[in-house]
Order: C-alpha cells, then structure tokens, then sequence
C-alpha cells in the first residue's frame, strides 16, 4: 500500500540498557511520530560492533532494546522496527557512500576522535566509517526527519553532505535528512554528576536507565550535583541544575514544577527537597516502563515476530530505493 507521510529514520545502539538520555532524546520522539509519519526504526547492531566487537550479549541486548522501545510505548504495527543486520540493502549502499566520503573529514568527526581517545587499542576502519553507515541507514529509506539526540547533530551535517555529493555525481535520488526534534534545539541529556551526557556504558552511576529498580533510582536522583542556591531572585539557572528542572519536566506535573521554579526564583528552593519529589516522580514514570519490558522480554516469540514483521517492511522500503540508486550510478548492465 502507498504511503504518502513523510519518512521518518532512527536507530539505537543494542550496547546496553537504554537510559532517560535515550528517551528524551529519540524514542519520546518516535512515540509522538508514529502516528503521523512513515516510520522506520532499528536497533543498530552493526553499529555496536564498531566498539564492542564481544557478540556474546548481543542477542539479549537487541532483544532488550526492541522491548524497552515497545515498552516506551512504539506499536510494532504503525511503525516499521527492525533489526540494522536483517537489511542486507544497508552494507551495498554503505559500500557506494564510502567512495564519497573522506578521510580526513571522518577522521574530524567528534564522536571519532572521542572513541580513539577511550579505545585507543581499537581504531577501526568501522568506527571512522561510523557516520557513513548512519548515513546509510537513514537514506536507505529516502528518509527526511531524523529523530536524534544533540550528540547526532555533526553526523546528520555529514548525511546532508553524502547526500549532496551523490545527487551532484549521480542525479538527484535521496532528499536532505535533518535532525528532527518539534522545531525544537536537540536535547543533551547531561550525566546526574554534570561530568558528561547519559550513556550506555560510561557514567553509569549519573545515568538513570530504564531497567534501574527504585532504590537505585532514589540513590542516583540524591548525588545529582547541586550547590548551596541561588542568592539573586530570578538569577539565571546554572546547566546542572537547569538538568533537573529537564528531568522534572519530563516525569512531574506542571504544580510540582512551578512551585520549584516559583522557589527557585525567589531563592528558597531547597535542592533535597526537589530532588525527594524528583526521585519519587522517577521512579513512578520509570518502574511500569521498566516492568513492561521484563514481561515483554519473556515473550520470544512475540520479539521474533516483530523483528520479521518490521525487517520485511524495512527491506521492501530499501529495496525499492537501491533499484534507484543502481539506475543513476550506471551499475544496471542488463
Ligand atoms: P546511542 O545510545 O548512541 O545508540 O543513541 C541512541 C539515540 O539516543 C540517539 O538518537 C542519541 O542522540 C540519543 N542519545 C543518547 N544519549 C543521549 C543523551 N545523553 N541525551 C540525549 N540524547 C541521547
């Protein structure tokens, strides 16, 4: 059946348990989407053998992510989610986009020069490659808006420029792909220690993950950074705070906020106070999420169904695209 809705593409990394930076920055995002746009999203399992080339908890985690995504409320039905490595299109495409992109412009990317620096034993020609596979796996489906977090931001900057060099080369197949988030800036979700962002694997102790149970939900919420309070009314918030302002935002109700904002504007706020509600509003946004999953997670069979349902969507999509993309770089011979 045609579908006229715009194209929407993301992916997440199956390199650990998903995390409130996860949320807000893509799948909240995702969930808002489905219901108006053609989407497609995946778990980037090629991606994560950039770093973690150990295969032994791949299966678990992609099966985890797929959960914790359905469990944040994705319907398998309106969306296309599937897994990266059951699009064989993905790798032929990558291959083609490889020879429009440069070295020395890879080796600039912030994300690459972060990753030597933590692994300096394992600079692979995958992880220089990173962005061009993302890009790969965006426009394989000819998508437009890009669901993403700030830290995408430079890779979606290098999507627009494969794309753009392709078009000129080859005749004009893919549209522009933009980071999409409501007109709104991308969102960074900072660490609760204010030394980094949310990740998967580092900060763990400052990351609220979504598999986290109450009690370490309240542990983390009472470490995250604070200072003594503001002393002039209406002062402008410092980041780490302004972070948990975000945080509220995210799971308390606009009275709780406003009462913070009103105390916090006349400088009685109390940060262990904030941080009580803060924590007792976390762990009821994330404890049904993070029981959806574990039910989720004892269904197999359901988790394969939605892999093949969402692979077949997926495939058909960039199957049609790649008839394109042969046709304009001349690779059709017969
Ligand atoms: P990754 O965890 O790197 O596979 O990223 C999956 C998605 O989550 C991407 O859209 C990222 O931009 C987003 N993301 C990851 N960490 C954060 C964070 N701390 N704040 C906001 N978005 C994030």
């Amino acid at each position: 059946m045609k579908d006229d809705r715009e194209i929407v593409m993301s992916g997440i990394r199956p390199t650990g348990f998903l995390h409130l930076g996860n949320y807000f920055g893509a799948i909240r995002n995702y969930v808002k989407m489905q219901d108006d746009y053609n989407c497609f999203f995946m778990v980037a399992d090629w991606h994560s053998l950039t770093t973690h080339p150990d295969t032994k908890q791949l299966k678990s985690n992609v099966h985890r992510v797929l959960a914790e995504n359905i469990a944040c409320g994705l319907n398998p039905d309106k969306v296309a989610l599937y897994c990266q490595s059951h699009v064989h299109e993905t790798a032929e495409l990558y291959l083609y986009l490889n020879m429009l992109a440069y070295k020395g412009e890879l080796e600039k990317t912030v994300t690459f020069k972060d990753k030597v620096r933590q692994n300096p034993e394992n600079v692979n020609a995958g992880l220089l490659t990173y962005p061009v596979l993302q890009a790969a796996d965006i426009i394989l489906h000819r998508a437009k808006f890009v669901p993403v977090g700030k830290d995408q931001e430079q890779h979606l900057e290098m999507a627009r420029n494969f794309v753009n060099r392709f078009n000129h080369r080859y005749g004009e197949v893919f549209p522009e792909p933009q980071a999409f988030n409501y007109n709104q800036a991308l969102i960074k979700v900072p660490s609760l220690d204010n030394t980094g962002k949310m990740s998967k694997s580092e900060n763990q102790l400052a990351t609220l993950y979504l598999a986290d149970n109450d009690a370490t939900i309240r542990k983390k919420v009472m470490k995250a950074v604070t200072d003594s309070g503001p002393v002039e009314m209406n002062s402008a918030k410092p980041d780490y705070i302004e972070n948990i302002f975000d945080l509220m935002k995210l799971v308390s109700s606009a009275e709780v906020i406003n009462r913070f904002e009103d105390e916090f504007n006349n400088c009685t706020i109390r940060y262990g106070d904030m941080k009580k509600q803060l924590a007792e509003d976390m762990v009821n946004f994330i404890s049904p999420i993070r029981n959806q999953v574990e039910a989720i997670l004892q269904d197999e069979k359901y988790l394969l169904q939605v892999m093949e349902t969402g692979a077949a969507k997926a495939i058909e999509s960039a199957k049609a695209t790649m008839l394109q993309v042969r046709k304009a770089m001349g690779l059709q011979y017969y």
